[in-house]
């Protein structure tokens, strides 16, 4: 027996039908002896209707009132699945954040999680019930009902698993698991089996959707085993053996440090939300870079790459990127101060996308680097900057070479899916 952390996301609870799917499985894996907490989402698209309701009143509206009003999608989704789980004949009951006590501070909108009370689930658990949760929402000390970020339920789910020391935690989704890259670039993006923490963390922050970045960092934190999974696939009965383990969406876990076995990449992610700005001409001087940069993150725009090219005459170029929404603030923030910085001449472009190979085996493979420029430069794709982490190389490209990048990148690295191999696990 095993406690089974499920969590399903909107288009797994679309529909009537779905739900109902999802009451079937969850029954399955009820039968098979586990104990089940299930966290859900908001059915597909009402977290935007609700948000969309909010602004026909206020460009920003009340952030507690928000937080109120946004957290009822999921609401409404748990009680449906529980009366679900309740037709199949298994006793379910649903619950609020704030009923099972996950308690968060108190920003309102994109709250963190402080602590969970595991006694009431357990309590449940032990009655033989099927626990389901609402994911995305939490409550204040004050009881203040709190959300805690959009696909926010990824993190109630494996802060669930923590709390409760769950065996594994289960995010279900429209994707079989975790790709080496989007399928909708190249057709031959793999199914990995396996990937760790670090990596998919790197692959959700450079841009890779599967998971709610937060989610990752709290699994990562508390090693609570992750697999991401598809609610579509029927061939998961919730016999949990040692092939299930094996075989089964993509297993994110610690790395165990095998080296050798380590694929030097595991993936390859991008970024479409990428822009550059460049500042020229301005004097080769200690303070430059804090007197551009300053303003820009004193208005909470996200500085990424930064790459400041060697002086000549004493003067210097100054380049940094920014995500695309922040561009026109940006470039606006740097014409006030234009004169002050002494620079030249300003200018951006928001036509370039940002390609990133991620791998643990990075760490003790040389020449990636190397590898990486060599396949760009032999397609004629002309790097604007680059930015390197222990387990990540990323180049920043115009967008209009972006799949020519990738797939060449895909097939070099040897990510490639062989000729025959299925893309569905297991089949
Ligand atoms: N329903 C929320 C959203 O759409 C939370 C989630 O789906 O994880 O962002
Ligand atoms: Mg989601």
């Amino acid at each position: 027996m095993a406690l089974i952390v499920q969590k399903y996301g909107g288009t797994s609870m679309g529909t009537i039908d779905r739900i109902k799917n999802v009451a079937k499985r969850v029954k399955r894996w009820h039968d098979n002896g586990h104990q089940i907490v299930v966290v859900v989402s908001a059915m597909s698209g009402e977290t935007n209707r609700l948000i969309d309701l909010a602004q026909q009143i206020s460009r920003t509206p009340n952030p507690r009132e928000y937080d109120q009003m946004v957290s009822t999608g999921e609401q409404v989704a748990m009680s449906l699945l529980a009366m679900a789980i309740i037709e199949q004949g298994i006793e379910a009951r649903s619950f609020t954040g704030g009923q099972v006590a996950i308690l968060t501070d108190d920003t309102h909108n994109k709250a963190r999680i402080e602590d969970i009370d595991d006694a009431k689930i357990r309590a449940e658990l032990a009655a033989g019930r099927v626990v389901v949760v609402a994911g995305f929402q939490g409550i204040t000390s004050e009881g203040n009902i709190t959300t805690l970020g959009r696909g926010g339920s990824d993190t109630t789910g494996v802060a669930l698993a923590a709390a409760l020391g769950a065996d594994e935690c289960q995010i279900y989704t429209d994707v079989d698991g975790v790709y080496t890259t989007d399928p909708r670039v190249t057709s031959k993006a793999r199914k990995l089996d396996k990937i760790t923490f670090e990596e998919m963390l790197e692959m959700a922050s450079l841009g890779s959707k599967v998971l709610q970045i937060r989610s990752v960092e709290f699994a990562g934190k508390y090693q609570v085993p992750l697999r991401v999974l598809s609610s579509f696939d029927d061939n998961q009965d919730g016999s949990f053996d040692d092939n299930f383990r094996q075989n089964v969406g993509t297993l994110i876990t610690v790395d165990e440090g095998d080296t050798m076995e380590q694929p030097v990449i595991s993936g390859i992610a991008f970024n479409r939300d990428e822009a550059k700005i460049v500042v020229r001409g301005v004097p080769d001087r200690p303070g430059v870079a804090s007197a551009i940069l300053t303003p820009i993150s004193d208005a909470h725009i996200e500085i990424d790459m930064i790459l400041q090219n060697l002086s000549t005459d004493g003067n210097t170029d100054f380049s940094f990127t920014v995500n695309r929404p922040d561009f026109d603030k940006a470039l606006a923030i740097l014409a006030n101060i234009k004169a002050d910085i002494e620079a030249k001449e300003i200018h951006g472009d928001d036509d370039v996308v940002k390609v990133s190979l991620v791998g643990v085996g990075m760490r003790s493979h040389a020449g990636v680097a190397s590898k990486m420029f060599q396949v760009l430069a032999e397609n004629n794709i002309n790097i604007q900057m680059i930015s390197t982490s222990e387990i990540k190389i990323s180049v920043l490209i115009k967008e209009q070479y972006l799949d020519k990048a990738v797939k060449s990148l895909h097939t070099a690295f040897g990510l490639d899916r062989t000729e025959g191999e299925s893309k569905i696990a297991g089949l």
